[in-house]
């Protein structure tokens, strides 16, 4: 797996992987559909850079290049290994590479169902975002609350959500809010402080029983009919 420095190079490899997918790449050897690998590491120092961090290789074990491979290795080489026949995305160059064995690329197949959902969830963001602009206006809680939910959404997006908040003014935020575990603890105390003005707005407390929405001036509740503090 490539390392991952950070959400803008999260989102490209993304994008360049959805893209990679609507290639259609065949094996000239076995007419098979070639697989997307994430590539392997090589060192700088090689010169045997890929110059792409994905590759579509063949990993039919059938494969005359790979069943064939493996007496030519021994012969020419005197070792075990044999030849995956791979080419490179968005380009048109192709190679013979060579592998120690069966499972060299098995490990590497870029999930494509996972990059699928990881983009559906961005596309949702990105409409979430989208809809902040104009949510006062619409008294739309959704786009906000879905933000603040999505602990994978961007941390300066959902700062903007939590703004809102207070200007909605809807009760309804409490109880997905209150139940959710954030990782980000500044963005957790913003959507306390948020629940609490919501609460002093609406002459609202939680009892602290039960959990509750009662009167402020509730000293009873009248829910669990426990004595308030
Ligand atoms: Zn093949
Ligand atoms: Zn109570």
């Amino acid at each position: 797996m490539p390392v991952l420095s950070g959400r803008s190079n999260k989102k490209t490899m993304l994008a360049t992987v959805l893209q990679y997918l609507e290639e259609e790449h065949t094996c000239p050897h076995c007419k098979t559909k070639l697989t997307l690998c994430h590539a392997p590491p090589v060192h700088v120092g090689d010169g045997l850079g890929w110059g792409s961090e994905y590759l579509f290789i063949c990993l039919n074990d059938d494969c005359s290049l790979f069943a064939k491979g493996w007496e030519y290795i021994e012969n020419q080489y005197g070792h075990v290994g044999s030849y995956r026949y791979m080419e490179i995305p968005g380009s048109k160059e192709t190679y013979n590479m060579m592998v120690a064995g069966r499972g060299a690329f098995t490990g590497s197949i870029v999930d494509v169902e996972a990059m699928k959902r990881q983009n559906k969830r961005y596309q949702q963001e990105k409409k979430a975002e989208a809809a902040l602009d104009t949510c006062l206006e619409d008294n739309n809680l959704e786009p906000v609350l879905f933000l603040l939910l999505d602990e994978a959404a961007d941390i300066r997006v959902r700062k903007e959500a939590v703004e809102l908040l207070v200007p909605l003014n809807d009760l309804d935020c409490i109880e997905p809010l209150r139940n959710h575990t954030f990782r980000d603890t500044s963005l957790e105390q913003e959507v306390n402080m948020a629940i609490s003005a919501i609460l002093t707005k609406h002459f609202l407390k939680e009892c602290p029983f039960c959990a509750e929405l009662i009167k402020a001036r509730a000293t009873v509740c009248k829910h669990c009919r426990k004595e308030l503090p």
